[in-house]
Parts: structure tokens; C-alpha cells; sequence
């Protein structure tokens, strides 16, 4: 990798119905020296979920012992369960020589970049609380009052967009993917201490800059008025 000796940690967060799962998958896909920190979690497996690679799934006392024993990086409770990143995740990435895409929500983001501040953490917004609604019913998954919940839980984790690096309106879910793809190889880059001189490491710089949060915070503070009028 361009880096060389990975380690590094890529955050990815984003209201449910935001596309994080898609542009996490993405970024596995395209990307052979990334690999996905599996988190530990209390609720139960959905359809398709298999343990150890989605999640690993415990019970609450098993989780509750491991959180006593300080096992966790970071750890979070979502909707009444619990989830959490195992703290032996970066000694992991390290000896295998790979960067670490965390799919975690905004509370845990707040504890690796207290803890791990050259974490590069990415939060995805829905381009407007109406777009995040109708992908919320048209997954099926939930109920009106879950997607209630939903809806209001997300405005919460945009509020707290100051804590990210990068901010990313989900407008067209591959456009969105191929950003977050130039960040990770745009941080890979500045890491390594490279300028960008190929034309694709130049078009990564490009596209990383236009995500960073100072250049598209008027866009998400204008897209959470506009969630909080809906939710208030
Ligand atoms: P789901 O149950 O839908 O897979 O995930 C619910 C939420 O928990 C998502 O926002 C996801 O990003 C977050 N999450 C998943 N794993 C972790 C984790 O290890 N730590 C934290 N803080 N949040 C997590």
C-alpha cells in the first residue's frame, strides 16, 4: 500500500438508511489492504448476519465482563444494545500490515479521536430528512415508530458533525462511495508524507478536499435545520 505499514484507522459513520454499509463494502472491495474491525455486540443476528464476520454476538453479561476488564477501544449502547471495538483491533491491523475501516456511531467516534486523534473519521448525511425517511420505509426493516426513532436518533448524530473530518451528503450512492474511496487514498498519501503525482492521486486529493468538514459545513448545517424542523 501507499502507506506501507498500515495501522491506520478509518472511521465511517451515518444515521441507519445513510449508505454506510454500501460504501464499507466498497471500500473492502476496492481497496486489498483494508480490512473491517468486527465488532463485538449484544442484539441479535438479523436474516443473512453471520458471527464473526458482520459482528461477533454475545450476551450482555459476556459483554459487560469484557467492558469491566477494559477490552474495549471504544463502546457505545445503540438502541438498547450494547456494541463495542476490541482494543487488540490496531495490534491486529499492525502485524498484518493493514488499515482498519471502523463502521461505528458518533459516540464511538468521539472516543477513538479522544484517544487516537490521526484516526480520519468520516460522517455520511442524508441530503435531506425526507430522502433519509423514504430509504428508511423502503428497506422494510422497521416499523413507522422505529423509523421515528430513526429519524430523530439521526438528527442527534448530525449535530454532533464538528467531531468528524470529513462530511459527505449521500446524494447518489456510487458518487459517495468513490469519495470516501479518494479520502482513504488521500490520507494514505499524506501519511506516507507523498505529493499527489499521478493523475489518480491528484483526482483523490481533489475529491478529499471538497469532503473536508470546513468546505461542506454550510451544506450539513442547512440539511439539520431543516431535520430539526421536521423532528422537533
Ligand atoms: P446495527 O445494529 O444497525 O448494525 O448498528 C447500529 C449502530 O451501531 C450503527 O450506527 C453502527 O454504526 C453502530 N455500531 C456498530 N458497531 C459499533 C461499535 O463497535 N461501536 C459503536 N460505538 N457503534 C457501533
Amino acid at each position: 500500500m501507499a502507506a506501507g505499514r498500515g495501522g491506520q484507522l478509518f472511521i465511517v459513520s451515518g444515521p441507519s438508511g445513510s449508505g454506510k454499509t454500501s460504501v464499507v463494502q466498497h471500500l473492502l472491495r476496492t481497496l486489498p489492504d483494508m480490512m473491517f474491525s468486527v465488532s463485538y455486540t449484544t442484539r441479535a443476528p438479523r436474516v443473512g448476519e453471520q458471527d464473526g464476520r458482520e459482528y461477533r454476538f454475545l450476551r450482555r453479561e459476556e459483554f459487560e465482563a469484557m467492558l469491566a476488564r477494559g477490552e474495549f477501544l471504544e463502546h457505545a449502547e445503540v438502541f438498547g444494545c450494547l456494541y463495542g471495538t476490541h482494543a487488540s483491533l490496531l495490534r491486529e491491523a499492525e502485524q498484518r500490515g493493514k488499515d482498519v475501516v471502523l463502521d461505528i456511531d458518533v459516540s464511538g467516534a468521539g472516543q477513538v479521536k479522544a484517544r487516537r486523534p490521526e484516526a480520519v473519521a468520516v460522517l455520511l448525511v442524508p441530503p435531506s430528512w425526507k430522502a433519509l425517511q423514504e430509504r428508511l420505509r423502503a428497506r422494510g426493516l422497521d416499523t413507522p415508530e422505529m423509523v421515528r426513532r430513526r429519524l430523530e436518533h439521526a438528527r442527534q448524530e448530525i449535530e454532533q458533525y464538528e467531531i468528524y473530518d470529513y462530511l459527505v451528503v449521500n446524494r447518489v450512492l456510487e458518487e459517495t462511495c468513490e469519495q470516501v474511496r479518494a479520502i482513504v487514498l488521500a490520507e494514505r498519501n499524506r501519511r506516507a508524507g507523498l505529493s499527489p503525482e499521478s493523475a489518480e492521486a491528484r483526482e483523490a486529493e481533489r475529491r478529499a478536499a471538497a469532503a473536508r468538514k470546513e468546505a461542506t459545513q454550510e451544506q450539513v448545517s442547512a440539511i439539520l435545520e431543516r431535520f430539526e424542523a421536521q423532528t422537533s
